[in-house]
């Protein structure tokens, strides 16, 4: 039996209750169901409605489920970009996005902040012709965020019609968005909702419903069974085009249910906390020290550090106490390491993991 507990950003540690709701799904035969059935529309409902309600997400936004932020990335592109979008990039997965585009034949523009570093928003001019406008909340592999006030910035800065795009992969619900202020959200479920992986979340308003089908009526591609106007279709009635991950929508409406009635400011606040409690054992750290260097750009859900010792040696000692922290991202594998601070992580599991290894490492 594995008895570990994974501070990696994700897939990390499992929300506590997911082993019983994995259970009675199971005892349920969630598998087993048909996605056309009434027993699926609500599991989908339940799910829908929990988010609506643990984010306060506004009407004016629907949302869909599909197989992961990877994929969305990809959609975002087909169904709400005819020519150009505007890429915020600062590591892996900022890049990613604007590779994406790239491939799908846009044109691309980007504004770079070095890895490590969050933005300086006043000073970044958006493009008049950008019809999408990407920013990342939380970047993964950096630790470096966005801070929400920063977010808000960028409705003035884009033209009108422009979309604003928030990548809250690793972070969400830690943010409290202002959803009038961005047009586009998601995240997917292995990193701070404590799932396992293979479900991404994409929130959309009818700002980019509305782009979608004005592509799509002037004889674009928007791609073929995940176009926003398909998956509306089938969101109105709780279904999805295609046979979903059935058992990790109801683990979400299930863990959702878990959270609200925890609170999303009780997981806010905690986050924060424990946050705290990380970033002060690494600044008094003889070997590690947060790899962002202004603490309002240090991330609160997926905290980096730099190491003296190599990340696979950290690991090697921990694994002795049954825990495990994630490696640095790429070619920063193991000069950093990453430490996930997902509402899954309780204070007691934070304060012990800080104490093991100030013991340890000093
Ligand atoms: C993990 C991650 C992604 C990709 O998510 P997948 O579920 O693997 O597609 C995108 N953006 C950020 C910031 C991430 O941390």
């Amino acid at each position: 039996m594995n008895t570990k507990v994974y501070f990696t950003p994700g897939p990390s540690e499992l929300y506590p209750t997911v082993p019983v709701h994995m259970h009675t799904a199971m005892e349920d035969k969630i598998g087993s169901i048909s996605h056309r059935s009434k027993q699926f529309q609500e599991i989908y409902a339940k799910a829908e409605s929990g988010l609506r309600e643990l984010l306060q997400l506004p009407d004016e936004y629907e949302v869909f489920f599909v197989a992961s932020a990877t994929e969305i990335w990809e959609r975002a592109i087909q169904n709400n970009v005819q020519r150009e979008s505007f890429h915020l990039v600062n590591g892996s997965f900022s890049k990613r996005f604007y590779e994406t585009a790239a491939e799908l034949g846009r044109e691309t523009r980007q504004h770079e902040a070095p890895f490590g570093q969050g933005f300086d928003v006043q000073r970044i001019s958006v493009p008049s012709s950008a019809e999408l406008i990407a920013l990342i909340q939380n970047e993964t592999s950096s630790g470096a965020c966005m801070p929400v006030d920063e977010i808000n910035q960028f409705r003035e800065k884009a033209a009108a019609d422009a979309l604003i795009y928030v990548d809250a992969v690793s972070s969400l619900p830690y943010p409290a968005f202002d959803f009038a202020k961005v047009d586009s959200v998601y995240f997917s479920v292995q990193k701070c909702f404590g799932l396992p992986a293979g479900l991404g979340v994409w929130l959309v308003n009818d700002r980019c419903m509305a782009k979608a089908r004005s592509m799509q009526e002037s004889g674009t591609s928007i791609g073929s069974y995940h176009t926003l106007p398909a998956l509306l279709e089938k969101a109105l009635a709780s279904q999805t085009v295609e046979t979903p991950n059935v058992l990790n929508i109801y683990l979400l409406g299930k863990v959702l249910e878990d959270m609200n009635r925890k609170g999303v400011e009780t997981i806010r606040s905690e986050t924060e906390a424990k946050a705290t409690q990380i970033y002060t054992y690494l600044e008094r750290s003889a070997v590690f020290s947060p790899a962002v260097e202004n603490p309002k750009h240090r991330s609160k859900t997926t905290i980096v550090a730099n190491s003296t010792i190599s990340s696979a040696e950290v690991n090697k000692q921990l694994a002795a106490f049954d825990m495990q922290v994630g490696s640095g991202y790429g070619k920063y594998k193991e000069a950093q390491i990453r430490i996930a601070n997902f509402p899954t992580h309780s204070p007691e599991q934070v304060e012990k993991l800080v104490s093991k290894l100030e013991e340890l490492f000093g």
